[in-house]
C-alpha cells in the first residue's frame, strides 16, 4: 500500500534524523555531514551514487560538485529537472580522500538506502557506477557490462526498473563516456512513462528486460508532486 505524500515526508525527516546521528562506521568521525539524500519524495525516478566527496561533505547534499553538474545536464537533456527525481547515494558520508567504499561502510549505510526506497516507492531506479549497479542488483558483474539494459528487482516488497548507467564521474575522467551517458539517459523517460514492473519474484534473478517488452504507460508522465529541498 502506497504511504500519503505527508506521512512520507514524515517518515523521510524521522530516518533523516537518525541517520544525522548515525555512528554505525568509521566514517561518523571524519565526515563534516551527513549526504542523506535529496531532491522529490514522490519521485517516480530515483538515482542512487556511490558517496559523497569533498563539496556534497561541506554542503550536506548530493551530487553537488563537478559529477553534480554533469548529472544536472544529462536530466535536462531528457527534460528532467533534478527538483523532478530523488538522489541519494550507496554511501552517506565522505569516505575520506574519495577512497572506494569499504563492505562494512557499504553494509552499515545500506538500510538508509533500502528505507529511502520503502517510502519514496521508486518505479525506477537509476544506479550511478558499479557500486550502487552491484547493491541494487545484488550482482557482482561490474557496470560496464550491465550499463544501459533494464533489469527488474524486487526491491522493498516492490518490482522497480533499475537501469545500471555510468557513473558521471567516469565520464568526467574520460570524456568520450559523455555520450553513452546521453544515450542511456534517453532510455529513462519511456522507463518512467512504464506501469510498475510485475514483480520477478520466481524469474530468473535479475531479470533482464527488453526495452520493447513492456508497453508503455499511455500519457504516464513523471510525477511533478511537491519539491522538496532536501526533503519534508
Ligand atoms: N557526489 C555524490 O553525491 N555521489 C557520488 O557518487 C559522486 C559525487
Amino acid at each position: 500500500m502506497s504511504v500519503p505524500s505527508e506521512r512520507r515526508r514524515e517518515r523521510l525527516v524521522e530516518v533523516y534524523r537518525e541517520a544525522s546521528g548515525c555512528e554505525l562506521c568509521p566514517l561518523s568521525e571524519t565526515r563534516a555531514n551527513v549526504v542523506f539524500g535529496a531532491g522529490n519524495a514522490d519521485a517516480d525516478l530515483m538515482f542512487v551514487g556511490e558517496a559523497p566527496g569533498a563539496e556534497e561533505d561541506r554542503q550536506g547534499l548530493p551530487f553537488v560538485g563537478r559529477a553534480g553538474s554533469l548529472l544536472t545536464e544529462l536530466l535536462e537533456g531528457i527534460g528532467m529537472k533534478r527538483e523532478d527525481v530523488w538522489i541519494t547515494n550507496v554511501l552517506r558520508c565522505r569516505p575520506p580522500g574519495n577512497r572506494d567504499p569499504q563492505p562494512i561502510e557499504v553494509e552499515s549505510c545500506q538500510p538508509y538506502t533500502y528505507r529511502q526506497v520503502d517510502l519514496i516507492e521508486p518505479r525506477v531506479i537509476a544506479t550511478l557506477g558499479n557500486f550502487a549497479t552491484k547493491l541494487l542488483t545484488g550482482s557482482r558483474t561490474g557496470i560496464t557490462k550491465v550499463r544501459g539494459t533494464v533489469q527488474v528487482h524486487e526491491i522493498g516488497g516492490r518490482a522497480v526498473f533499475v537501469m545500471p548507467l555510468l557513473h558521471p564521474a567516469a565520464a568526467l575522467r574520460t570524456p568520450s563516456l559523455v555520450d553513452t551517458l546521453h544515450d542511456d539517459f534517453a532510455k529513462l523517460p519511456d522507463l518512467i512513462a512504464r506501469p510498475r514492473p510485475e514483480s520477478s519474484a520466481g524469474a530468473p534473478s535479475p531479470a533482464e528486460v527488453a526495452m520493447e517488452a513492456v508497453p508503455a504507460a499511455a500519457g504516464a508522465a513523471p510525477d511533478r508532486a511537491d519539491q522538496l529541498d532536501l526533503f519534508g
